[in-house]
């Protein structure tokens, strides 16, 4: 996530499965033309005696519900809906589809012919444990589009499957009419939606920017991580402040699919999107899995690290810059809560900690990059144990301790890194010491600027790290100029 705003907090209620067996429900899910009504017809594979909407604040937004026939009562009782204890076969019930979306913070910035609502305010749903499934199928008025994160069938008309995933935030539904495009990057094609603002938005730059930068995160280890992420792109204006960055938010969401949801300066040259880190730092998150939130510095890190990486590999950043930009991030780190552990920083009661969070796991993707290659006379990198997780694991529909990750990505090494690694920082005070890596690296400091020594034990290896891509850096320039 790039720094700021809170996620929202998660509320799951419980629910009680009927059946272990795998099993698909299915939903239609109808909306009018004027997107102030939401009709759910869920018919349920067996009876179900309980369902949840993700949201403690859904039932408010519900006006009716009822079971297909006259013997299946349905009773709300605070805001959760109470079922038959036999269990029913099928459900209808409406939602307040306006009101829902006026809540969402976005509401503002939108203009009135798109939305924003979450299915956590409007899905009720069972557990999708053991491999249940929801095939849902929107009824869509002509002048009305979804998009959704959820696995997009194929056939007629919107059908998506809805599956089991870390449920890491509420993630966006977004409706109405707004500019939907499917951009083909290698390994991947991204599903993005390009909302409408209150003001304009040059649609065909903000595609460019989006494909550049999530071209960047292909130069890891030659295709993207996640085959079809939903994109959405929120334009938010220049706000206040004449120093508002061109990308003042972004953050990754896997709830039922995966999402990365970018708020963009529309004012802002493509030049300057194109400068702007956020969208690299958050397509690099699809690397890993959603790492529980007590090991955040992990995924926190790893994106730090690959953000710089892949914007030097991509000819945004000359090595020179990159290498500043790490070291001033690992001085960042250093400085907040010398006292703590990275560990405990990720705690979420610590105050002035976010910089160890952020930092950290990047001195640590760092020194694993290094010892990889070292250790293979440059035959093993980060990338490719990273490419061998996404074969292997991703995306995943489950939330990843940090020794679980690090144990899984030395089964992918030709000999453990990592958790060493792990071992000795995790729960160690302070923050990791790269000097004697820099020193090795050939990246002299002095008054907190870095120089690059031509000689140096390790040269080769840092050159690889960050060794330009000669077609994308062109292609960006090319962008960059027009
Ligand atoms: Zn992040």
């Amino acid at each position: 996530m790039r720094l700021a705003r809170p996620t929202a907090l998660v509320f799951l209620l419980c629910s009680v499965s009927v059946s272990a067996e795998p099993v698909t429900h299915r939903y239609t899910v109808t909306i009018d033309y004027s997107m102030s009504r939401l009709w759910v017809e869920a018919r349920f594979s067996h009876p179900v005696n309980s369902v949840i909407a993700r949201s403690h604040d859904a039932g408010k937004f519900l006006l009716d519900v009822r079971g297909c026939s006259d013997d299946q009562q349905i009773r709300m009782r605070n805001l959760r809906m109470m079922l038959p204890a036999h269990g029913i076969s099928c459900m209808n019930y409406t939602v307040d589809l306006e009101r829902a979306a006026r809540e969402h913070p976005y509401d503002k910035m939108l203009a009135p012919e798109n939305i924003i609502v979450s299915p956590s305010y409007w899905m009720w749903r069972p557990e999708l444990r053991n491999g249940t499934t929801i095939q849902v199928k929107f009824r869509l008025p002509e002048n009305v589009q979804v998009s959704v994160p959820w696995q997009q069938l194929p056939g007629d008309g919107p059908v998506y499957l809805l599956s089991q995933s870390p449920e890491s935030a509420f993630a966006p539904a977004v409706f109405g009419n707004f500019d939907y495009r499917e951009l083909k990057v290698p390994g991947a094609t991204l599903r993005v939606s390009l909302l409408n603002g209150v003001e304009e938005m040059d649609n065909e730059s903000i595609v460019k920017w989006i494909n550049a930068t999530a071209t960047d995160v292909s130069l890891a280890y030659g295709r993207f991580p996640s085959p079809s992420p939903q994109v959405v792109v929120i334009p938010v204006g220049n706000g206040r402040s004449n120093e508002r960055s061109a990308v003042p938010f972004g953050r990754v969401i896997r709830d039922g699919g995966e999402t990365v949801e970018l708020q963009v300066d529309q004012t802002q040259s493509l030049e300057a999107l194109l400068a702007d880190w956020t969208a690299t730092h958050e397509f690099s998150h699809l690397m890993l899995p959603y790492v529980d939130r007590k090991y955040r510095w992990i995924s926190e890190g790893f994106a730090q690290y690959y953000q710089n990486v892949l914007l030097a590999r991509s000819g945004a950043y000359d090595d020179l810059y990159a290498w500043q930009k790490i070291y001033d991030g690992f001085e960042r780190g250093r400085q907040s809560r010398p006292e703590l552990s990275p560990n405990e920083a990720t705690n979420g009661d610590v105050r002035n900690g976010l910089m160890k969070v952020y930092w950290s796991g990047a001195a640590i993707a760092l020194m694993a990059d290094v010892q990889l290659r070292e250790r293979s006379g440059g035959n093993e990198s980060l990338d490719d144990v990273l490419g061998r997780f996404q074969e292997c694991c991703l995306p995943s529909d489950r939330a990843w301790s940090g020794p679980e990750l690090f144990a899984q990505l030395d089964e992918l090494a030709s000999s453990p890194v990592f958790t060493p690694l792990y071992r000795r920082f995790a729960d160690t005070a302070g923050f990791p010491d790269t000097s004697d890596l820099f020193e090795r690296l050939g990246l002299a400091v002095s008054r907190g600027k870095v120089h690059i020594r031509f000689f140096a034990e390790l040269r080769a290896i840092r050159k690889s790290i960050l060794k330009t891509d000669d077609t994308t850096a062109s292609w960006r320039a090319q962008l960059a100029a027009n």
